[in-house]
């Protein structure tokens, strides 16, 4: 089944055939009608398996055709538990991107501050964070939440065994209310469980 089956238009089409990818995995095949559809999602996936592409590719979809970049405010929160794995989601972000118009940025610990803030000020669609940066970004009003619509939890379950419970918490107090809420894990404990329960409603679908 070619990618264009799966709603996805030509200039997300085109990167990921420049990329030498030729048929969707299974958790795209899942993953990527359901998030185009706006519903609440939480799926098991493990590294490996196509997840981060599940979840960009209907996302950079969405905002591509929304075509509302008024005054480039975040539109997509990729929350993630490392430092190493902001840096390989946003790098994946920019290249399905690539045919795009939309924008994306790493904000993490362990690097000044001030150089993520002058970025934030350029204007970027999607960004992807480790919680406790994005949190400090946000107390020093270096971020605004306001035209945000997505919010993505990936790795959920290494989070949760980092600690990271609090901090998202703490996130979600700050985002619009109405918004799409995705989340990925390896494995689904009932820390991960009640942590989904935090943020969804009746739309969830859960994927095998
Ligand atoms: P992930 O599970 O997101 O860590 O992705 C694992 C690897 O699979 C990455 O190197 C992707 O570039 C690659 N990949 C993702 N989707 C596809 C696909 N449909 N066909 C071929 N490779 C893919």
């Amino acid at each position: 089944m070619p990618f264009a089956k799966l709603g996805l238009s030509s200039p997300l089409v085109k990167a990921i055939t420049e990329l030498g990818y030729k048929t969707p995995t299974p958790v795209q095949k899942q993953a990527i009608p359901a998030i185009l559809s706006g519903k609440d999602l939480i799926a098991t996936a493990q590294t490996g398996t196509g997840k981060t592409a599940a979840f960009v590719l209907p996302l950079l979809e969405r905002f591509t055709k929304a075509g509302t970049l008024r005054g480039k405010r975040i539109r997509v929160l990729i929350l993630v538990p490392t430092r190493e794995l902001a840096v390989q989601v946003e790098s994946s972000v920019a290249q399905y991107a690539k045919h795009t118009k939309l924008t994306s940025m790493a904000v993490y610990g362990g690097v000044d501050t001030e150089v993520q803030k002058e970025r934030l000020i350029e204007g970027v669609d999607i960004l992807v964070a480790t919680p406790g940066r994005l949190l400090d970004l946000a107390h020093q009003r270096a971020l605004h939440f306001d035209e945000l619509k997505v919010m993505v939890l990936d790795e959920a379950d290494r989070m949760v065994d980092m600690g990271f419970v609090g901090d998202i918490n703490k996130i979600m107090e700050r985002l619009p209310e109405s918004r799409q809420n995705l989340l990925f894990s390896a494995t689904m404990t009932d820390d991960v469980r009640a942590l989904a329960f935090d943020f969804s409603d009746s739309k969830m679908t859960g994927l095998a």
